[in-house]
């Protein structure tokens, strides 16, 4: 069969078609590409609109590898801020988790949004195949040798594709999820009572390592994205929007629930960004079906509690393209066929870990005495307690591949 991209009698092939041109996708296309795989991406943004998305930003020392290994390490050399331990506090205890002691690694911070950027530039110089604003996607013949992918141009113009495999990358509201038949499919989900209302601000940040804070009032956590810029987070109602919220308020209450010398010190400014996160575990199995394979947020969500989001979906893409190149080169199906076995028992160790974080540092509205006493000796049993601080780092920092 002919790879290179031919339109024959309308129909454009390739190697892997990738649904979705968010962080998974486009670092899928740039290590296949790099291997020789053909790939196509198919987006239903525009590239500003994934640029101007504010997201994660710790990034796993496994994820920056990845990353290096797909040619966009510079930068992140260049300008991604080495973090060697985090703070944690209940009430005015606090508590460091030293991760360069306890694994001898270091987590980077470097937002989502420039890996994306970074990734965009590295595709752009590999001539990548990207349409941005499509629509009205379906699918055909997912079980057979070669399935078809229709779809609508930004123009209204119909394109079929014909691929060996589609990967879907399309995040949790995508479409590809939608297309195993429910029946093949379990479910599992957690939703919480809570979101995170964040903010980015253009002030320092109040401290040189992540604060995460358990108060009374609720939680709270500093964070940041360069020595200028600063991202703040408190827990809030699910039913509020984020124009319910002025700025004023905002950094009153984080005063409340951040450990008083570090509230004290705190350089509030106007925000220049205002967003509400929902809280939830999701995960589905498996997560490949024909020649359909899921990965990141379209296979999974964590509460970002753990900073994990955007680092399971870099793992997924890890395990995912060693097992295409492993096919196209060696002729070798094991690790596709393997594939959700292998990724899923990394994301549950993962969606383990976040929970065990959002349950501990959260105010649940409905939480009886008991639980918050249990809440309250789990944290002091993690203060006093090596052991359990080397755990939490050892998962903060990631686990193996
Ligand atoms: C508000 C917010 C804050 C977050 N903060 C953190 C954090 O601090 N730390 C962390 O680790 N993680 C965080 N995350 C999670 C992290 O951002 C995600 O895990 C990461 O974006 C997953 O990347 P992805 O490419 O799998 O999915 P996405 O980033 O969602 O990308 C999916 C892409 O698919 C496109 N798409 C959707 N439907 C279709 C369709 N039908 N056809 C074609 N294209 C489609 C979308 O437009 C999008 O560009 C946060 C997420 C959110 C929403």
């Amino acid at each position: 069969m002919d790879y290179k991209l031919a339109n024959l009698r309308g129909i454009l092939k390739t190697q892997v078609l990738i649904i979705g041109g968010g962080p998974s996708g486009l670092l899928l296309s740039q290590v296949l590409m790099k291997a020789g795989i053909e790939t196509i991406i198919l987006e239903k943004q525009s590239r500003q609109y994934i640029l101007n998305r504010i997201r994660a930003g710790v990034i796993e020392p496994n994820s920056v590898e990845v990353l290096k290994n797909a040619g966009i390490g510079d930068r992140i050399d260049a300008e991604g801020i080495k973090h060697q331990g985090t703070i944690l506090s209940h009430d005015d205890h606090t508590i460091r988790i030293d991760f360069q002691k306890a694994t001898k690694k270091a987590v980077t911070v470097y937002g989502q949004t420039e890996i994306t950027k970074d990734l965009f530039k590295a595709q752009d110089n590999l001539n990548a195949k990207i349409f941005h604003g499509i629509k009205n996607i379906r699918v055909e013949n997912l079980c057979e040798k070669s399935p078809r992918i229709i779809f609508d141009t930004e123009t209204d113009e119909q394109k079929y594709i014909e691929a060996d495999f589609i990967a879907g990358c399309d995040g949790f509201h995508g479409i590809s999820r939608s297309w195993i038949p429910e029946k093949n499919l379990s479910v599992y989900e957690n939703r919480y009572p809570f979101g995170w209302l964040g903010i980015l601000s253009e002030t320092p940040p109040v401290n040189d390592e992540l604060i995460y804070s358990s108060s009374s009032s609720g939680f709270a956590l500093a964070s940041m994205r360069s020595s200028k810029l600063s991202r703040y987070y408190i827990q809030c109602d699910l039913e509020t929007k984020p124009e319910d919220y002025t700025d004023d308020f905002f950094w009153l209450e984080l005063k409340k629930r951040l450990p008083k010398k570090y509230s004290e010190k705190l350089i509030t400014g106007p925000s220049i960004e205002k967003s509400i996160a929902p809280l939830r575990s999701f995960v589905v199995e498996p997560i490949q079906y024909g020649k359909l394979y899921l990965a990141g947020d379209a296979a999974h969500i964590v509460p970002p509690t753990g900073a994990k989001g955007l680092n399971l979906a870099i793992s997924d893409i890890y395990y995912l393209s060693q097992a295409f190149i492993t096919f196209y080169n060696d002729n070798e199906k094991t690790l596709l066929e393997s594939y959700s076995q292998i990724a899923l028992k990394r994301i549950w160790k993962t969606v383990r870990f976040s929970w065990w974080m959002t349950t501990l540092l959260h105010t649940f509205p409905n939480s009886s005495h008991f639980e918050k006493k249990i809440q309250s000796s789990e944290f002091f049993n993690l203060s006093e307690s090596q052991y359990a601080m080397g755990a939490l780092a050892e998962n903060y920092v990631g686990l193996p591949y």
